[in-house]
């Protein structure tokens, strides 16, 4: 399938308020920018467009370049999300196109790959999760009433599209829409869902932030030191070898 990936990763990340650009945070030693690019590796699509920060472009270039192996080109971001989504888009030469927001670095390559399957069907494709919180609409501090969270579902990214309705579509508009989803159905594209999952949660504030440091933080393999007592009998097996001259240590498994 000729599918394109434009990874949306220009932010400043203010609401974070981590002094970089919130692709370059890092979580269990890997910034976000380089969580989203394993499972777009995974997803091995034909192209891949990073929008990049504009001020810290060669630091985007360098760590696109060592932990992503395809074809892949760098864009300066715009002032809005949308804006970088244009600019992206702009460098996409395939056929079909899923974006991405570098900020859902945690979502897997089975979702891109549930999403670019259906966009062979249908036009706009988007991950949705449902509600599970009641939900009130409000006007200041006042509560007007509460919606059906039955009908009501959260999008995610990455969303599918055709490259050239898209495209076409950003061209039309001079209103500023929170995902490219929203600018089609405006148009009159239907949209279709499939299920999104937990894990393309978007990295938004310090608290999300600590979450995806639980979760995906401590997935590192290391070097531990682990302490036993000598017993009073047996032989020291250490290394798999026996250690006549010790005693065997204590513990709970083998203690090696
Ligand atoms: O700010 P927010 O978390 O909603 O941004 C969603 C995604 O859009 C993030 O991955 C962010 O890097 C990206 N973005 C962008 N250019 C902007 C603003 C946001 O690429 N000007």
């Amino acid at each position: 399938m000729n599918v394109a990936v434009v990874l949306v990763a220009a932010g400043n990340g203010e609401r974070l308020g981590a002094g970089v650009p919130k692709a370059l945070v890092e979580v269990g030693g890997k910034s976000l920018l380089e969580h989203a690019l394993g499972s777009i590796q995974k997803f091995n699509p034909a192209q891949l467009v990073v929008v990049a920060h504009e001020d810290h472009i060669p630091e985007f270039e360098s760590q696109v370049r060592a932990s992503y192996h395809g074809k892949f080109a760098i864009s300066p971001g715009g002032r809005s999300r949308q804006g970088s989504v244009e600019n992206g888009l702009a460098l996409v030469t395939e056929e079909l196109v899923l974006v991405h927001d570098a900020a859902r670095c945690f979502a897997t390559a089975e979702l891109f790959s549930s999403v670019a399957q259906a966009l062979e069907l249908s036009a706009v494709v988007i991950p949705v999760m449902p509600v599970a919180d009641t939900v009130k609409r409000v006007s200041g501090s006042s509560v007007l009433g509460t919606e059906d969270r039955a009908s009501l579902r959260l999008s995610q990214t990455p969303q599918g599209f055709r490259t050239s309705e898209l495209r076409s579509a950003l061209s039309q508009t001079s209103d500023e829409f929170t995902d490219e989803a929203a600018l089609m159905q405006s148009l009159g594209f239907a949209v279709e869902s499939v299920p999104g999952e937990a894990t393309a949660f978007k990295v938004t504030t310090s608290s999300d932030l600590d979450r995806a440091r639980q979760d995906y933080g401590t997935r590192a393999t290391g070097i531990g030191t682990d302490a036993h007592k000598f017993s009073d009998s047996g032989v020291l097996v250490l290394g798999c070898l026996s250690w006549t001259d010790y005693p065997k240590l204590e513990g709970h498994t083998d203690s090696d």
